[in-house]
């Protein structure tokens, strides 16, 4: 008899995950039925043939974004939020950015109203996919960028309006600032609680991945107060809450010879323009980067793009609550419908997932069913004009490929790829 599905729980940051999860989803707007739907198949089939049957996700449907106006008169419901309180796991295609003045992106509300604080995004090349570089190979790294503050906080006030002005005076009149006329002024907060709850998830994600270095990504030879403090922070709560399994790169070549001892995890930190050089010329001494929102935004887009764009790219928000999994790409809406686009970044978005909680062999066969297909060159319309001799196929047969992949995986036949 089948298993009652049940709900994910957390107690003291520990997921208990019951054999048949109840997950709920956010379908998306624009090409997200077409990308959900491809998704819902990989992922049952990955599932069924990790587990035999005893594993199996129950989804439940929440409502965001044009489908969520539509079913309840709002863009973001309360119910939806409190749906994925509750349920601790869920993922969501992408939601259109509704316009007009004071309306802000659903997805920023989701991460801010739900305190996922760690922008969570793996950059891993997959043969054969196109790259702009040499040795995309060597690319294997995840970017934990902070969620909740920095200049995106939306602390800013327009050139020339009277709020505009009076933060001008009180910083020119009481702080002795100097300040070009009518400038707009934006605000940079970074603090020291959001700085170690995000350099410690990276940290912890590096050790239980046994994975060799965490690095600062900061500016802080020019902003020291906040990118600085952002450095600062991490180098202490490394040493707070994981002395005896992080060694600073000082320390590395002070007591090892620059040898790293079995089972440390590197501290080291990098100035962000300088990083983004060395993510090209040496990616392989980057592992796990932690680094403030704004230049997380930038640097997880510069090496998606090195292992092939955002199509590919997976990425997921995670808090000390809940974590909610995402495509990394917008709606797409001119392909809306049309089973065109591809999914890949929603599937290995749930491959994220399905790591997440601990279903690790289901995730593993996404990603090599997915590999598979790619390297078979029946592949979406994006990869098809940038692979040499493959051949173009709708969303859902590419889907299917995948499907028909892992069941080759798990039967032998397909070994060696
Ligand atoms: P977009 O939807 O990401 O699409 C831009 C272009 O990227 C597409 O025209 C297509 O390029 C390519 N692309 C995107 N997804 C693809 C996929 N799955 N497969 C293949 N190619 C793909 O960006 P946008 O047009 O700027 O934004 C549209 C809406 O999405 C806006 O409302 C925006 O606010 C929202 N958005 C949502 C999220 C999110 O929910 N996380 C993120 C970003 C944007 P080609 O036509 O050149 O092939």
């Amino acid at each position: 008899m089948r298993k009652k599905a049940r709900i994910i729980k957390r107690s003291d940051g520990t997921l208990d995950v019951p054999e048949t999860p109840i997950i709920p989803f956010i379908e998306g707007d624009g090409t997200g039925p077409d990308i959900w739907r491809a998704t819902k198949m990989v992922i049952a089939a990955a599932v069924r043939a990790a587990y035999a049957g005893k594993r199996e996700i129950t989804w439940l449907e929440v409502y965001a974004g044009e489908k969520g106006r539509k079913k309840t008169g709002q863009w973001l419901p309360g119910d939806t939020l409190d749906t994925i309180k509750t349920h601790v796991v869920a993922i969501k295609g992408p939601l259109t950015t509704p316009v007009g003045k004071g309306i802000r992106s659903i997805n920023v509300e989701i991460r801010r109203k739900l305190d996922l604080y760690a922008c969570v995004r793996p950059i891993k090349y997959i043969n054969p996919v196109p790259s702009p570089v040499k040795n995309p190979e060597k690319i294997d790294m995840v970017v934990f960028r902070e969620n909740t503050e920095d200049l995106y906080a939306g602390i800013e006030w327009e050139s020339g309006t009277d709020e505009a002005q009076r933060v001008i005076s009180f910083l020119t009149e009481k702080m002795g600032a100097v300040l070009p006329e009518k400038a707009g002024i934006g605000i940079k907060p970074i603090s020291e609680k959001n700085t170690k709850r995000l350099v410690a998830s990276a940290v912890s994600y590096a050790i239980e991945n046994n994975l060799p270095s965490v690095t600062l990504m900061h500016k802080g030879n020019i902003m020291k107060f906040t990118e600085g403090a952002f450095s600062k922070w991490g180098y202490e709560v490394a040493v707070e809450k994981f002395s005896d399994r992080t060694i600073t790169e000082e320390q590395l070549y002070e007591s090892y010879n620059g040898k790293r001892p079995e089972g440390k995890v590197i501290i080291k930190d990098r100035i962000a323009d300088m990083l983004f050089q060395q993510v090209l010329l040496r990616p392989d001494e980057y592992h796990v980067i932690a680094t403030p929102n704004l230049n997380g935004d930038f640097i997880s887009d510069a090496l998606a793009a090195q292992v092939g764009g955002l199509g590919m790219a997976p990425g997921a928000n995670i808090g000390d609550m809940c974590a909610v999994f995402e495509a990394t790409h917008g709606t797409a809406p001119k392909y809306a419908g049309l089973d065109k686009v591809n999914p890949s970044s929603l599937i290995l978005s749930g491959a994220m997932m399905l790591d997440y909680i601990e279903w690790r062999e289901a995730a593993a066969l996404i990603r090599k069913g997915l590999q598979a297909t790619i390297k078979e060159g029946t592949v979406t319309y994006d990869l098809a004009r940038q692979i040499k001799g493959a051949s173009e196929i709708k969303c859902s047969e590419f889907a299917r490929g995948i499907v028909n992949n892992i069941d080759h995986i798990t039967q032998g036949s397909l070994a060696d790829f």
